[in-house]
């Protein structure tokens, strides 16, 4: 059988090749590609922004439907059946897998050669994968939604790292799509969202989702309102999702005692920042990150997306046909963009 893929040769050229897939292994399993968002890491190839190697086979957040079944491969959805792809590969034996920390696994990189195109591959019309990385989505055929479960098992991750309670306040920081899908989430924790975010729109996409209070943590009473939202405590966690060390800097001083301080994003181009390890110790502040997801926060993207338990529709900025990858992404770095959205027939 053969499949067309996506092939990134260089900034702003992408080839679509045709292949021969190979023969199904016991354990795998033949999926349809029905649907693949463009996200962030894909766009940096598009722009020539990337730190890796071409030729590069884009496309990790991926929907698609059971073709077929090897003799073994264990899953619990059937032929003809909508699934998730975690497409990212796990070895399931390294320390970290066997520790539950899967997005650390050490064997990410198996199987490059170079010169040849490497990386997930989903914008492809079928893929063979792991039965492992299939996930049933139940009787949803939403696919344009299901494709986003990668980021939804992501932010699930960051939401669930700090200790917070019913009624507890909480500030996130930026509402781009990543920012707005922590509000999402937060919101079903029973918490009161503060959104900091220098951008207008932005700011208002955040209210309409939910958020208590959203604005510029460049407002000359940014801090007051802050004082008045938190009762003078500061905020219980803060999750950073988008900025640079300044911003970092500034949630350290907005913590409660007790607070929770979670990068949730990364930092382009990268900084120090000032810390007083008192402030640790005295305040028992938690510093921490999250960084992709794991099996256990992957299953639970999928059941909220298949039991519709969250909308992430209002993401869906554009939905392309495939094969006009090119055309996708020149949407998709559009800076009003949330997600591109590519559909395979
Ligand atoms: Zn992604
Ligand atoms: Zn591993």
């Amino acid at each position: 059988m053969k499949t067309r893929t996506a092939v990134f040769t260089a900034p702003k050229s992408i080839e679509i090749r045709e292949f021969e897939l190979p023969s199904l292994g016991a354990h795998q399993i033949l999926v349809k590609v029905k649907s693949c968002a463009l996200c962030t890491w894909e766009q940096r190839f598009y722009k020539g922004s990337a730190s890796e190697d071409y030729p590069f086979r884009g496309g990790h957040e991926v929907a698609g439907e059971v073709v077929e079944l090897g003799k073994e491969a264990n899953c619990v959805a059937g032929v003809g059946d909508p699934v998730c792809l975690a497409i990212m590969t796990r070895c399931g034996t390294c320390d970290f897998c066997r520790r539950g920390m899967d997005n650390f696994c050490d064997c990410d990189n198996g199987g490059r050669v170079p010169g040849q195109p490497w990386g997930p591959g989903g914008l492809s019309d079928y893929v063979i994968l792991e039965d492992y990385q299939v996930y049933s989505a139940g009787s949803s055929r939403d696919f344009a939604s299901l494709a986003l479960a990668e980021p939804v098992a992501c932010v699930a991750r960051s939401v669930s790292r700090p200790e917070i309670e019913f009624g507890d306040t909480v500030l996130v920081q930026g509402a781009g799509i990543m920012g707005l899908l922590h509000i999402l989430l937060l919101k079903q924790q029973g918490v009161r969202v503060m959104v900091s975010e220098p951008d207008a729109a932005r700011r208002e996409q955040a209210s309409a989702l939910g958020a208590t209070v959203a604005m510029s943590p460049f407002d000359a009473v940014f801090e007051d309102a802050v004082q008045e939202f938190t009762r003078g405590r500061g905020f219980k966690a803060i999750f950073f999702t988008a900025g640079g060390v300044p911003a970092v800097e500034q949630a350290v001083s907005l913590l409660s005692k007790g607070g929770w301080l979670c990068l949730y994003g990364s930092i382009h181009p990268k900084g120090m920042m000032q810390l007083d390890p008192n402030c640790i110790h005295y305040n028992e502040y938690v510093l921490t990150g999250t960084f992709s997801h794991t099996r256990r926060s992957f299953r639970q993207a999928v059941e909220m997306l298949s039991y519709g338990l969250v909308d992430v529709s209002h993401f869906i900025s554009k939905k392309v046909a495939f094969p006009d990858v090119q055309q996708g992404f020149e949407l998709a770095i559009q800076p009003d963009t949330y997600r591109v959205v590519m559909m395979f027939e």
